[in-house]
């Protein structure tokens, strides 16, 4: 056994250290299910022990990846064979739910749906979702600034955070628990751990900011004939349902007839159409929210605006139109396919997914790019699927990125940048930019031991 395994085991005991033939046991990550790699993997349970975990490592210099859900979609959480692994499975309390404050505490291993069931039972709302709520953490939800598809009525998860703790890369624990709304006193420390996946330090407790739970909830998926019509329904939607609109999301049509076809989810419209929304609202009178929403969507159909609606009448039905966008496994085979997430303005999205597509049919004659969004936030998900065995990962970049950059595009929107983008972030981000994230590693990580190679470069852009 190595001298840093028998630390690790001092601190944690050997029930909660796994050695890396057992590591091997489990899947990388939730797209990559190759076999786990690491020298040792910890089961911390409170944020001391975090702390004397990473004194030991720094002291070591030793590379430590930290684990939430694995559910991450840039390679970011994939260790090394040589990388201690930190998991925060352990860590999942939800410590305390303050109703009239408005505030969850909880520990980073929690998942999210826990969380949100947790808080409704108490009639309020955490309101940050994603597809991966089932197995995401709310550590991982913070380091990598989580979207998703609320964001357009809640913003990103550094909006839901009000305070954390985290343990820096020599052990050291920064609480920065605040509770309140409002706290200009002095720098807010918080921010340095939101969104930097990791690299900065281990998040081990968070403070997050809760909603009432919202009296009605109503949705619908739609079918456009043209992005124009999209964008104008878009508007339409945020002024007739005045602050109650709290998702937007887009299907292009190829994307909705390939995960409705033979096996996948039942189709509730027709599936030829070009573009296909589903949209939520919620309320707080249930009857007159529920005339209101039928209004909308009636005078949108009379303006012929949408050309075809449905609206799910039970939760059941409400949760098949949400699995038609947020469950896509029909896919991902065969392999290699790319998935991509990209923000730009939304009056150049028709256009650009139109080259990015084009980019696909040329280099690929049986290639197809599916595409989904958050389009309310300017987020669009690209599916590349060449359709032919090979490693084809830098020729599918260049089909999505080289168009993004005329339209001011932004490579990551609410992913992250962890290793698979890194070579593309002075895509998005200047030098200077990039040289001020350096200089923060390197004073709050001076021997680059967390998350090493993830976000930065390890030799320079
Ligand atoms: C089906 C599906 C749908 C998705 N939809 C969305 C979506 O709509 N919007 C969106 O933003 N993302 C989405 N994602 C991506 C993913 O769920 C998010 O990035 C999520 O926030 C990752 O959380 P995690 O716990 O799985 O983190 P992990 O994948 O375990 O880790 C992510 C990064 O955070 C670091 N990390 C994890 N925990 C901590 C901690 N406690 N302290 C410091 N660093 C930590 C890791 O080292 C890694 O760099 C989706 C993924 C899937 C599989």
């Amino acid at each position: 056994m190595s001298n840093i395994v028998d630390r690790l085991t001092d601190v944690v005991g050997t029930d909660r250290i796994l050695s890396s033939s057992t590591i091997s046991e489990r899947v990388t990550s939730f797209w990559n299910d190759t076999p786990m790699r690491g020298t040792a993997l910890v089961f911390p349970q409170t944020t001391e022990e975090v702390a004397r975990i990473l004194e030991c490592c720094n002291r070591e210099n030793q590379p430590v990846i930290t684990h939430g859900g694995l559910t991450n979609c840039v390679a970011a959480a994939e260790p090394a064979a040589g990388d201690v692994i930190v998991s925060l499975e352990k860590m999942n309390r939800i410590i305390e739910i303050d109703a009239i404050g408005g505030t969850a505490i909880v520990e980073a291993g929690a998942i999210l749906q826990n969380v949100q069931e947790a808080v409704a039972e108490q009639g309020l709302r955490f309101p940050l979702d994603l597809g991966a709520r089932g197995s995401c953490t709310i550590g991982g939800n913070i380091s990598t600034n989580a979207g998703g598809i609320n964001v357009l009525r809640y913003g990103m998860m550094r909006n839901l955070v009000l305070g954390l703790e985290a343990v820096l890369a020599d052990g050291t624990i920064i609480s920065s628990m605040n509770r309140m709304l409002k706290n200009n006193a002095g720098y807010d420390l918080k921010q340095l751990f939101i969104g930097t996946e990791g690299t900065l330090g281990i998040v081990t407790r968070a403070v997050l900011r809760l909603f009432p739970q919202p009296a009605s909830r109503h949705s619908a998926l739609v079918a456009m004939r043209d992005f124009e019509d999209v964008s104008r329904f878009l508007l339409t939607l945020q002024k007739q349902l005045a602050g109650s609109l709290c998702a937007f999301e887009i299907m292009w049509g190829d994307y909705y007839a390939a995960v409705t076809d033979d096996g996948g989810h039942r189709a509730p419209l027709s599936r030829d159409y070009p573009f296909y929304v589903v949209f939520e609202a919620e309320g707080s009178d249930p009857d007159s929210d529920s005339r209101r929403f039928e209004l909308v969507l009636e005078n949108a159909l009379a303006d012929s605006l949408i050309v075809d609606a449905v609206i799910p009448k039970s939760e059941a039905e409400s949760r098949q139109v949400w699995n038609i966008r947020e469950e896509f496994d029909a896919i991902l085979e065969p392999e290699p396919v790319y998935l991509y997430d990209v923000s730009l303005p939304i009056r150049e999205m028709a256009s650009y997914v139109e080259n990015v597509k084009a980019n696909v049919r040329n280099r690929w004659p049986n290639g197809c790019c599916y595409t989904i969004g958050h389009v309310a936030d300017g987020n669009l998900h690209f599916f590349v699927a060449p359709n032919e065995e090979g490693d084809f990962h830098d020729d599918s970049d260049a089909c999505v990125y080289e168009p993004l950059a005329e339209v001011g595009g932004s490579v990551s929107a609410e992913h992250g940048i962890g290793t698979e983008k890194i070579k593309w972030l002075p895509h998005s981000r200047s030098e200077t930019e990039i040289n001020l994230m350096r200089v923060m590693k390197q004073s709050i990580d001076p021997n680059n031991i967390l998350n090493p190679g993830r976000v930065l470069a390890p030799g320079g852009h």
